[in-house]
């Protein structure tokens, strides 16, 4: 079998700069905390915790003072830095500048929307880290469309701004906003102009990977995704390997491999999310050249 790793899989900056962060943060403090898991995978978030990082959530945050925080690539809502400065909490903000970017963008379309009596979507997981800040910038007034039923709770008479959490599906982004576009033309009828804007907030780290991943999967027999299951972005991109190879396995870890999904003359691809880290993906890369061998024998 020929074993491949996609080149182009494994963190993006925004994950590298978090790690990088808290990695560097830790040499020189006694004690960092995390606000909620740095990486959505479990193996990553492990062999941060055995070098010291303690992972919190946000009840036990507000316990907390005169210590350091880390605030993860996800970003966080306003109350979280309000809470810091009141409980003398230094924050470790490792804020991934495009998600930073944008919130900055919902927070001015909402203004907008206020005094235009529109409302803010944003095509995103309700409760996930990133949509919690994103929703955050609007007092929690922006509606949160994860799913055909959510599409109900926006009014279509009147403007729609429409957002999306970084790392949703490209496909899926559309696929909503023609859906809302057509709602909105059925509540107003032909004649009234339409007041919609979508914009495509889509990671590029994550967009333009997925063309990427789709010859990646058709150069290869079998596909072996890496990646944490609470991971959106791993979801997204595990279905678009998925669409190309049938023969694609979502797996978190090497003890995950099954031997019966390969076959001795078998070109198998190993790639992952924007939060599989490198090390993660090259030992299971070292688990099925030693399974080769078990195959070859049999
Ligand atoms: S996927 Fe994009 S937005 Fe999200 S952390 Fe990575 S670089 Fe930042």
């Amino acid at each position: 079998m020929q074993v491949t790793i996609d080149k182009n899989s494994g963190y993006c900056f925004g994950v590298e700069f978090a790690i990088k962060m808290a990695e560097d943060e830790m040499e020189n403090s006694d004690q960092l905390y995390c606000l909620g898991d740095i990486v959505h995978n479990d193996m990553e978030v492990k062999r941060l915790r055995d070098k010291g990082l303690v992972v919190i959530d946000r009840e036990k945050l507000q316990e907390l003072s005169n210590c350091k925080v880390l605030i993860r690539a996800h970003g966080e809502p306003p109350e979280t830095y309000k809470m810091a400065i009141e409980n003398n909490i230094e924050l470790i903000d490792a804020s991934c500048p495009v998600v930073l970017k944008l919130q900055h963008r919902v927070k001015t379309a909402f203004d907008k929307m206020e005094r235009e009596n529109g409302q803010i979507v944003i095509y995103g997981k309700k409760g996930h880290a990133e949509v919690i800040g994103l929703t955050g910038q609007t007092l929690e007034k922006a509606i949160v469309v994860m799913e055909e039923a959510d599409l109900e709770k926006i009014d279509y008479r009147r403007p729609v701004t429409l957002f999306s959490q970084t790392t949703k599906s490209t496909k899926g982004f559309y696929e909503l906003s023609e859906k809302i576009e057509s709602k909105i033309k059925a509540a107003k009828g032909e004649i009234e102009e339409i007041d919609f804007n979508a914009n495509d907030s889509i990671c590029r780290q994550v967009s333009n990977r997925e063309p990427q991943l789709m010859r990646f999967a058709q150069e290869n027999d079998v596909i072996l995704f890496v990646s944490g299951k609470k991971s959106s972005n791993g979801k997204a991109l595990y279905q678009v390997c998925l669409s190309e190879n049938p023969r694609s396995y979502f797996i978190e870890n090497e003890t995950e491999v099954n031997p019966d999904w390969f076959t001795p003359s078998d070109k198998v691809g190993i790639c992952g999310a924007t939060s599989t880290p490198m090390w993660l993906m090259e030992q299971v890369k070292s688990h099925v050249e030693a399974l080769e061998e078990n195959i070859l024998e049999a």
